[in-house]
């Protein structure tokens, strides 16, 4: 919870500071496994303390402190934990809040790797999962729901098909039910959602993406109330998902340009999908902020003035097209992951999803000319520039 009122950008600079005495004006690098306890009986303190704050870095670490409390801050939640991946962070979720033969309600369109984890606890666990098709019905999600409901899982907008869910929606039934409801906030970032304040219970990101900001760590967080995240630390105390404290200080670094990168990547995104639009090779454009966009309506009330700078669009050309585009990109880099300040690009039907059975991608959503598209910083002239090199070296493929 910010106390203080601040702004975005006040808040990812300022709310979390772990100088430890020193007087450097940024944090320093605490890179140590263990601290030096002053006197015996402080050991026995933090042997049972949530979280200590020096005692030893798989229970905590100054630099986790620091990015803790300005996630919490800025996602308006008590509290946040640092892991050391987004997936870690899922799987430290899961099993802390679930129990073998449990149910649990999740989107069909999810992040592949949460998909991947869900259906390893139903091999293995017995958990009983609902895939809900289409997120913007309430009514789907609702009648999902039984007695054995223990997790309600959301993503919005969904990693790769940009699917919306109404996150306000989904937490009346959470709470009507009892049920608790966690959002995978990766995608929208708490500059444009704040899951938590609309009733979510949990609000879990990769951070490797937006947060971090720069191609350059791999974490996770979750945020939410004390005591959900004192269960999910107990968690991680005992499973050790612990990030290293220079990725927790680079992590904090990249927080502190949060609000400038993913305003100008979402503007960026927002002007580019427009002119997708006109093209006459593109088919189709996937972007929660065009007008036509299933989610249009639910992405404007949720989001805080942007729609995020991810998106995907389908060429004409098919899957020689989507190659061809990919290949005559300068700026523009081939690669999976998303939300760095760099653009990336990834065209699923030659890459990831070369060996899936065509009925399999059409369950997806993966057309073959279909390309995701994470849009940077860059100066949108720039991107254009590239994208229309794509688009000629697309047309010599017909
Ligand atoms: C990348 C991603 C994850 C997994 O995070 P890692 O940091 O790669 O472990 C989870 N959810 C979404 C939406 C993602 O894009």
């Amino acid at each position: 919870m910010d106390p203080k009122g601040w702004g975005l950008s006040t808040t990812a600079i300022h709310a979390g500071k772990a100088h430890n005495g020193t007087r450097s004006v940024t944090t320093p690098i605490f890179q140590t496994s263990v601290f030096e306890l002053m006197e015996n009986a402080e050991g026995a303190e933090f042997a049972n303390a949530v979280e200590p704050p020096q005692f030893y870095t798989r229970w905590g670490n100054p630099n986790f402190s620091e990015v803790q409390q300005v996630v919490a801050s800025l996602e308006g939640a008590e509290r946040a934990l640092v892991t050391s991946s987004g997936m870690s962070a899922f799987a430290t979720v899961f099993d802390t809040f679930l129990q073998p033969g449990d149910h649990v309600v999740a989107p069909a369109a999810v992040y592949l790797g949460t998909e991947q984890l869900l259906r390893r606890w139903e091999a293995r666990k017995g958990l009983k999962i609902t895939w809900v098709q289409n997120t913007l019905d309430t009514g789907e999600w609702d009648e999902a729901v039984t007695d054995r409901t223990r997790l309600i899982l959301a993503e919005t907008p969904s990693n790769p098909t940009l699917a919306v869910t109404d996150l306000a929606a989904i937490a009346a039934i959470g709470r009507r039910k009892g049920v608790r409801t966690v959002a995978d906030n990766t995608f929208a970032t708490p500059i444009f959602t704040k899951p938590v304040e609309l009733g979510i219970d949990l609000s879990v990101s990769s951070a490797t993406k937006y947060l971090g900001g720069h191609s350059d760590l791999v974490a996770g967080v979750i945020a939410g109330s004390e005591a959900d995240i004192a269960a999910c630390w107990a968690t991680t105390k005992l499973t050790g998902p612990t990030l290293d404290p220079i990725a927790a200080w680079l992590l904090h670094r990249g927080l502190k340009t949060l609000y400038l990168r993913v305003r100008r990547a979402s503007d960026n995104a927002q002007s580019l999908a427009a002119w997708l639009l006109w093209q006459p090779q593109v088919a189709r454009v996937d972007y929660p902020g065009t007008k036509d966009h299933p989610g249009h309506e639910v992405a404007t009330r949720q989001m805080n003035g942007g729609y995020g700078a991810m998106m995907s669009f389908d060429l004409r050309g098919g899957l020689v097209a989507g190659q061809r585009f990919c290949e005559a990109l300068r700026i523009i880099t081939r690669a999976v992951s998303l939300g760095g300040v760099e653009s990336l690009i990834q065209h699923p039907a030659s890459m990831s999803h070369l060996r899936t059975p065509p009925e399999v991608k059409a369950r997806l959503g993966i057309t073959d000319g279909l390309l995701r598209f994470s849009v940077g910083i860059e100066d949108e002239a720039d991107l254009k520039a590239d994208l229309e090199t794509g688009f000629l070296a697309a047309d010599a493929a017909r």
